[in-house]
């Protein structure tokens, strides 16, 4: 990744960041001038003006927390302005209209929570919070939807869904919320059997750069009316639109659900066994895996779910259905891991020896996040493979890592033949950090080499730029920033990511 360089903000956080000079050399050379700080803060005081007083922040906290995040890959030195905290579709149009008008960036925030810099804000401007929309506006029980505004977190819709016998299946981070969700077209362990956030869209109401508010569609199930601007939109990464609103299809939530674990000799053994599970037909809810070094963090941070574990590549399956479909799929499930070398074999239908089960898979981001050494940084990236690839990036990239010395863990969603791999490093140390990127350039030289993509789920924000364009060809990413340049004439929304003007 060309133009980074080590930064620090705050007094205590060394982070890795694109410098002020290297990101307008590096990721600025096309692009429109935008306004200057007292024009920034002169259009801030004019939506103060008519939002009230509340609804915009420059307190530093905030706006480093707007910006700059942990557990990203990809921080920029430069912040917003200020932070504006909407609480209508009509106020959304307001704010865009007044930053049309001054050519002030807008950069989208719902909770923060991805990983890839899609929310750093190298050009400043605006932070645009959804988060005080937070309103579950109805609930439509007979046709399995319900229509929310952009701050309502997932966990909570799921909560307030409960006695409906309905949910929204998808799990990305705990904090995120629906329209970071729809932005990034999240997914997580459910997206095997539910699919991911672009399956659960029925509409959308989006606010474009120039304030013009559009809706997508009506609220039928399908449609074949018209372009699909869900499609376009969701994934969008907030570059296209701000969503304000999203109708979303909801799921039932399944009678009975089973969890089992079962730990392999090796990585490859372990996908062999996962493969064969699906093209077995075995009714799967979820498939994760977690590997060797992955399994000894947890043990090392004291084990989860009351035990310590098998520091073996191990597979966590989720099944759900009918009481009697579960316990035939976890038969099926127990076949099959035996006959590729599956050891340890545990399954479950009881709720509290399920939780038991998955909570390795759950705490694992925050086990690896617990042992890092005082001064590194984790990065952590995804790719997905067609699945018959999935076994070999998975030990290709292993073997890479450790060549160059560095920490690292893998832990895939390979139901879908997407994996994660986190990497350790520390940001003043040159080689490290020259060795990180190598390791995850090759890693997505290898996906695509196979067909794949240089993400399966976490998006391309500013740290998969670099590799859009050898996954997609320069044509695809024409068209991409023509549709950009119609909607979003000024390059205002999230400038600087997914494509250069
Ligand atoms: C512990 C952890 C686990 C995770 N697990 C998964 C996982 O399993 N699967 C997965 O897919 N992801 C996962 N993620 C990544 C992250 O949770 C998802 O990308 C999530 O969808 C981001 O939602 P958010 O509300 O935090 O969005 P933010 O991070 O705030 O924003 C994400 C992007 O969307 C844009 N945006 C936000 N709101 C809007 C809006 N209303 N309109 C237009 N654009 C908008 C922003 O500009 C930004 O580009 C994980 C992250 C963490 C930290």
């Amino acid at each position: 990744m060309a133009g980074l360089a080590v930064g620090a903000v705050g007094t205590s956080v060394a982070y890795y960041s694109w410098s002020d000079t290297e990101t307008k050399q590096s990721i600025g050379k096309n692009m429109p001038k935008y306004a200057d700080k007292p024009t920034m803060l002169k259009a801030a005081k004019e939506i103060q003006d008519v939002l009230g007083e509340d609804a915009v922040s420059m307190d530093a906290d905030d706006l480093e927390s707007h910006s700059y995040s942990e557990a990203s890959t990809s921080n920029v030195s430069a912040r917003p302005i200020a932070i504006i905290m909407p609480t209508t579709t009509e106020q959304v149009s307001l704010i865009a209209k007044i930053c049309t008008k001054y050519k002030i960036p807008m950069i989208p925030f719902g909770a923060g929570s991805s990983v890839e810099g899609h929310f750093s804000t190298p050009y400043s401007g605006f932070s645009i919070d959804l988060s005080r929309m937070d309103k579950i506006i109805a609930i439509h029980e007979e046709d399995m939807d319900a229509v929310v505004q952009p701050g309502v977190n997932w966990v909570n819709l799921n909560d307030t869904l409960k006695s409906t016998g309905l949910f929204l299946p998808l799990d990305p981070s705990p904090t995120a919320h629906i329209g970071g969700m729809v932005a990034t077209n999240c997914s997580g362990t459910n997206a095997m059997r539910y699919g991911t956030m672009k399956d659960w869209v029925i509409n959308l109401t989006v606010v474009l750069a120039d304030g013009t508010v559009l809706k997508t569609r009506r609220r039928p199930r399908k449609t074949s009316a018209g372009y699909n601007l869900n499609g376009l939109f969701t994934g969008s990464e907030g570059t296209l639109g701000i969503i304000t609103e999203v109708t979303l299809k909801l799921a039932i939530v399944p009678s009975h659900f089973g969890v089992a674990t079962t730990a392999f000799p090796s990585v490859a053994a372990a996908t062999r066994a996962a493969t064969s599970m699906i093209r077995g037909g075995v009714a799967l809810a979820a498939l994760e895996l977690m590997d060797d070094v992955q399994m000894r963090v947890i043990n090392q941070t004291g084990g989860t779910g009351g035990k310590m574990w098998s520091e073996k590549p191990t597979l966590f399956i989720k099944f759900s259905g009918s009481e009697r479909a579960v316990e035939d799929s976890i038969s099926a499930a127990r076949e099959i891991a035996h006959a590729h070398g599956g050891s340890r074999f545990v399954a479950s239908l009881d709720e509290k020896t399920m939780t038991a089960l998955w909570s390795a898979r759950k705490q694992a981001l925050w086990a690896i996040l617990s042992v890092r050494p005082e001064g590194t940084q984790i990065w952590s990236t995804d790719v997905a493979v067609p699945l018959s690839n999935l076994g070999d990036i998975v030990e290709q990239s292993k073997t890479d890592a450790s060549k160059l010395g560095l920490f690292s863990t893998v832990l895939g969603h390979v139901g879908d033949g997407n994996f994660h791999q986190a990497v350790m490093y520390n940001p003043d140390i040159p080689e490290q950090v020259d060795g990180v990127k190598k390791c995850v350039d090759t890693m997505v030289d290898r996906a695509l080499e196979m067909d794949g993509t240089v993400s399966g789920e976490h998006g391309i924000g500013l740290g998969k730029k670099h590799c859009l364009e050898k996954e997609l060809g320069p044509v695809t990413i024409d068209v991409m920033k023509t549709l950009k340049r119609s909607l979003d004439p000024h390059w205002l929304l999230n400038p600087g990511k997914i494509l250069d003007a």
